[in-house]
């Protein structure tokens, strides 16, 4: 899987620009196989468009990574219908 970092994916997203994410580099973001999402969780929860990055994720039903404090499987979970 390609590793693409949030400014990448989200350019027409102005949060973007706040993304916390941005100063950490996208391989926390996308864990192997049975590591661990915890660092990534710990920089989401200090973000401050922590909101607005679950929302796009959710919207984009994006299926990789941890967006806005959770992981893939979370996301599956907090969607019904999923
Ligand atoms: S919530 Fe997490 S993944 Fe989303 S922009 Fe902030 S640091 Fe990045």
């Amino acid at each position: 899987m390609e590793l693409r970092h949030r400014s990448e994916v989200a350019t027409s997203a102005s949060w973007r620009d706040d993304a916390l994410c941005v100063e950490i580099g996208p391989s926390a973001f996308f864990p192997d196989k049975g590591q661990s999402s915890r660092t990534a969780k710990r920089v989401c929860a200090a973000c401050t468009v922590q909101r607005q990055c679950l929302e796009f994720a959710l919207t984009h039903e994006e299926r990789f990574g941890v967006w806005g404090g959770l992981s893939e499987r979370e996301r599956r979970r907090a969607v019904p219908g999923r």
